[in-house]
């Protein structure tokens, strides 16, 4: 059995235990497994925005020169400190839903020939959702707990119809880690770009795009990211792409000589045509300052984190809670999975409303039946995860959930 020393030796070697006090904590007793819904506040971005507002109230219109490049100053700091992204491919603007809109059409329209888009039966909604607003989607039937590989990918461009391959590269459900080299040469080897999307990998695992040599990607800032509720979302365009692209929003943000006025419409060369419109200066000062924090502890040892807590997470779970009818909704290896660990359980939704009501933790529900424990490395302890396995065996063991209603909520 694994018990709470053992965890606490596990923080007590932690080289980035100290970070967890650079962010908003706790009061009480309340554990927070749900980082990779929304992400804690780091104190530096409380305090830039706080700036930002300053200078709103001071400065008014006169400081849109200095703010005006946010979306690509960000873009950068990203790109080097988590996504292996030169400089110049990277934009922080609009949210995740919005960007791929941007990228996936972008793509169909350089491939007029072809109509299909490719993703996952369990792709994250609003991808799917996107991508049949823009042509025929051809679904991958993967396996539930490992996600889609190259085979798949390979059989789904075989007719040579596809124009856009899009996948998120850690499962939003299950927490699988795609094999992105694999997968994006399957894509492209069928005629098709790739665009990953990166919501639940970008500050949790190391991201190489420029090695992937991925065309495409997007992602969110507000999971691993610590962006904050509504940050702005970024998207990759690879650099020699950015100039045959063109994204579908042709807004002034996206325009050549913006402030020229001109009459028509001509897109800005590089990653900045990209752009649609103002860029959300409060929420980009968020993105900054959250940013630089993942960029300090240094991506390798946040993913090398990441393993460690999430092996503890299967390890308590065999111990604990498979007795009680849990199942694992992740891969076993921790090379295969990112930051976060689903457990099955037919009651799952009803243990979920009493973890958080009765237990003081506060994990998430994915349907039909998962619960999702979200263990951002830069803010959760090993004792965390011990404490939050505990309480749930306890409070299962007890028969607690059975007090709490099977009917579903409007947010879960
Ligand atoms: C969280 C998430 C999103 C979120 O999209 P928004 O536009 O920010 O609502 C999109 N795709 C995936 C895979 C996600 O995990």
């Amino acid at each position: 059995m694994t018990s709470r020393e053992d965890a606490a030796a596990l923080d007590a070697a932690d080289p980035l235990a100290p970070l967890r006090a650079r962010f908003e904590l706790d009061e009480g007793d309340r554990i927070y497994v749900d980082g990779n819904s929304l992400g804690r506040l780091p104190l530096t971005a409380r305090e830039r925005i706080a700036q930002l507002v300053d200078e709103w109230a001071e400065r008014l219109v006169t400081a849109w020169p200095d703010w005006i490049e946010a979306p690509s100053r960000v873009g950068d700091l990203l790109a080097g400190a988590c996504l292996g992204a030169p400089p110049g491919t990277v934009l922080v603007a609009d949210s995740t839903t919005v960007n791929l809109y941007k990228l996936a059409a972008a793509a169909l329209a350089a491939r007029p020939a072809r109509r299909v888009l490719v993703t996952d039966a369990g792709e994250f909604p609003t991808d799917r959702y996107v991508l049949q607003g823009l042509g025929d989607v051809r679904l991958l039937e993967s396996d539930p707990v490992h996600g889609p590989d190259a085979t798949d990918v390979v059989a789904a461009c075989a007719p040579g119809d596809v124009a856009l391959v899009c996948l998120s590269l850690v499962s939003y459900r299950s927490g699988a880690l795609a094999d992105a080299h694999a997968i994006t040469r399957a894509a492209q080897d069928g005629g098709a770009f790739m665009l990953w999307d990166l919501s639940h990998a970008a500050g949790a695992v190391e991201v190489e795009l420029e090695a992937v040599g991925a065309e495409l990607a997007v992602g969110c800032t507000y999971k691993y990211l610590n962006g904050g509720p509504g940050a702005p979302a970024f998207l990759y365009v690879r650099r020699d792409l950015q100039d045959e692209l063109r994204s579908p929003i042709q807004g002034w943000f996206g325009q050549r000589d913006q402030f020229a006025m001109g009459a028509g419409y001509e897109p800005e060369d590089g990653i900045a045509r990209f752009g649609a419109g103002t860029p959300p200066m409060l929420g980009l000062a968020a993105v900054e300052a959250a940013v630089e924090l993942v960029g300090e502890a240094g991506i390798a040892r946040i993913r090398a984190k990441a393993a460690a807590l999430t092996d503890l997470a299967v390890a308590l779970g065999d111990e604990r809670l498979a007795p009680l009818g849990f199942e694992l909704g992740s891969p076993r290896k921790a090379v295969l999975r990112g930051a976060h660990v689903s457990f099955r359980h037919r009651d799952a939704w009803r243990i979920c409303q009493a973890l958080i009501a009765r237990a003081n933790v506060v994990p998430d529900f994915r349907g039909p039946d998962s619960i999702r424990f979200g263990l951002p490395p830069l803010y959760t302890r090993f004792v965390d995860v011990w404490d939050a396995v505990d309480r749930t065996a306890t409070l299962v063991a007890a028969g607690e959930h059975h007090d709490f209603p099977a009917e579903l909520a409007r947010v879960t």
